[in-house]
């Protein structure tokens, strides 16, 4: 099988959200981005409508950067343009996570910008979370709008739908949706709670600029 520890990578991230309770069903996804041994850049992703359960490297696609099916005999996951779009946009992101996590949806359902309340969030997500305007999924306006939400940050929630996580590799794109599932939790009992106190200035700059020396990306604008 071509790319089998690329393909075998995703599909074991894939089960990792799905014991996570990030997501139920077949919904969520999940791809990363690598490097053939000619030079061009491929993602590999998970399939359309398959149990995470029973999946197996086989099924998972890998298209070129055009979106072309380069292996795998199933329909890509339906947002792949979304995860293409954001490998255009961020040059350091090689792995991307798509859940429909409770705690995102819930503040997604609010579209309530998250704003830096935890340091945690700050260094591995790069600051506040923001929610894309919402699109049907699988449009690529919901891909611009991903991206948009993203900035130079590595977690944003898409409104009425989900989160969506990056990052250098699988590893990390999926420990960043863990964070953002907490801080979104924490957000949202915060509020019931009524006090949210976001982080003082200096801490978040402090975050920031840890964020841009981890993902080699620009530091996100500090205003
Ligand atoms: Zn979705």
């Amino acid at each position: 099988m071509m790319w089998e520890a690329q393909r075998s990578e995703v599909v074991e991230t894939a089960r990792r959200i799905h014991h996570a309770g990030f997501v139920a069903g077949t919904a969520g996804n999940v791809s990363q981005r690598f490097r053939e041994p000619g030079g061009r850049e491929l993602m590999a992703i998970t399939p359309s409508g398959r149990c995470y359960d029973t999946m197996t490297a086989d099924d998972i696609v890998v298209l070129d950067m055009q979106g072309q099916r380069i292996a795998g005999d199933l329909a890509p996951s339906i947002e792949a343009m979304m995860h293409l779009a954001i490998y255009r946009a961020r040059r350091n992101v090689c792995a991307v996570v798509h859940t429909h996590a409770v705690h995102a949806c819930l503040v997604a359902v609010t579209a309530r910008e998250i704003p830096p309340l935890l340091d945690e969030q700050v260094t591995f997500l790069g600051g506040e979370i923001v929610v894309a305007d919402y699109a049907l999924p699988g449009s690529p306006e919901l891909a611009r709008n991903a991206v948009a939400a993203l900035g130079s940050r590595n977690a944003a929630l898409l409104a009425s739908h989900g989160a969506v996580a990056a990052g250098r590799d699988l590893r990390e794109a999926f420990d960043n949706c863990a964070i953002l599932e907490k801080t979104a939790h924490v957000y949202a009992l915060a509020r019931i709670m009524g006090d949210v106190r976001a982080l003082p200035p200096h801490a978040v700059e402090a975050g920031k600029t840890a964020f841009a020396a981890r993902s080699g990306d620009a530091a996100p604008d500090a205003s």
